[in-house]
């Protein structure tokens, strides 16, 4: 059985430490510290240099004390999103929470504080495990860089489990096994420049069209795969100058690939529509409103099948401390959708944390300690089963 005190203090502790994307280093260091007093041989990977943060992922081994059974990777990142410096964590009632100008940082220091306790318990009752290995990455907020940018020759294992995500209701415990692909997606509309008091009718309202297209445009909630969002717009110079210029972006995701090219293709088309409906002719010469796109691949999808051996696992260990667990997809990506694409068959448990990226963010205690129970047990099970098993 773990130790729920000291974990409470652990992640009391990492809360403490500020680590805003691409400022991981100071929780980095303490995290190796903390994990090679248990044994395990530590490296900071490149993938700080290539995102310019001041620290890599850290890439951490414990030996096996089972060193037949099949490696398994734990992950859980470091960075946490704004405002998340100076958070002063509160327990009360069965919850930890900020004092409500901050974020908490349960997202993700419980997966942090979780992993830690598992491999001090496994180490101190000298429980059955094979090896084990962490990534704790960096810059998962900004676009789940660290695991993008991991070298994957650095492990072995070929299951994982991240501990990065939470249910809204206590009960059941929950496993995400699916989450979205993700397009970005940015527009800038071109229309004509004009004095707006002098001569309106010698311009083409930028903003105006982009309204247009925007209007026409299914966002928010598709269909159940599916969701979009324009979430940025910028443009014009001045109230009295019809604006040529106008910025946006925005984004889909969705569980389905054709879902997602039919949704991305609907919201160029209410673009295309727009500006094709713009056109002025001035001394002889025609000019046409024009919209240039760019659509990028922010991350694939994962979907991990239910009689994978990962999931199996770990349905075996909650039946086996008879708690009731529900597989569930996500609307967010995460670490695992890059672990997964990188061959590694990755899931995510939930940890507890609730209303995360808002100032009401708490962490459910009774959670917290479920999931490093559910990880430890699924730890000892994987050392049960020999590779020749399988
Ligand atoms: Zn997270």
């Amino acid at each position: 059985m773990i130790e729920k005190q000291r974990m409470t203090e652990y992640v009391m502790d990492l809360i403490k430490i500020d680590s805003l994307s691409r400022r991981e280093r100071e929780v980095g260091l303490k995290l190796r510290k903390d994990i090679e007093e248990i044994g395990a041989k530590c490296f900071f990977d490149d993938a700080g240099k290539i995102v310019q943060g001041n620290i890599g992922n850290l890439i951490a081994k414990i030996r096996g004390n089972e060193p037949d059974s099949n490696p398994i990777l734990l992950s859980a990142h470091m960075d946490t999103v704004e405002p998340g410096e100076g958070i002063k964590p509160q327990i009360k009632d069965g919850i930890i929470k900020s004092d409500g100008t901050t974020i908490l940082g349960s997202d993700d220091k419980s997966g942090l504080a979780i992993i830690v306790e598992v491999l001090r318990t496994l180490k101190e009752k000298n429980t059955p495990h094979g090896d084990i290995e962490i990534a704790f990455t960096i810059c998962e907020e900004i676009g789940l860089l660290g695991a993008k940018h991991i070298d994957i020759s650095n492990l072995r294992s070929k299951d994982g489990i991240v501990l990065d995500s939470g249910s809204p209701s206590s009960s059941p415990a929950s496993l995400v096994t699916k989450c979205p692909s993700a397009e970005k997606l940015e527009f800038i509309v071109h229309g004509l420049e004009a004095h707006a008091g002098v001569c309106p009718e010698r311009g083409m309202n930028a903003i105006k069209i982009a309204s247009e297209a925007i209007a026409n445009m299914k966002l928010g909630r598709i269909d159940a795969e599916t969701t979009a969002n324009i979430g940025i717009i910028e443009g014009g110079l001045a109230i009295n100058i019809v604006p040529n210029y106008a910025h946006i972006k925005g984004e889909a995701r969705s569980h389905s690939e054709e879902k997602l090219r039919a949704q991305i293709e609907h919201m160029r088309k209410c673009f295309h529509d727009a500006v094709a409906r713009y056109e002025i002719t001035l001394e002889g010469r025609t000019y046409i409103a024009k919209v240039e796109e760019t659509i990028d691949r922010s991350y694939e999808k994962m979907d991990v099948s239910n009689e994978s051996k990962v999931v199996k696992l770990i349905n075996q260990a909650v039946k086996n401390l008879g708690i009731n667990l529900k597989t569930r997809a996500s609307g967010g990506g995460c670490d695992a959708n890059y672990f997964n694409k990188k061959g590694i068959e990755c899931v995510n448990l939930g940890t507890g944390m609730k209303e995360i990226h808002t100032v009401n963010e708490y962490l459910a205690l009774e959670e917290f300690y479920q999931a490093a129970d559910i990880l430890l047990e699924t730890i000892r099970l994987n050392a049960l089963i020999s590779p020749a098993s399988h």
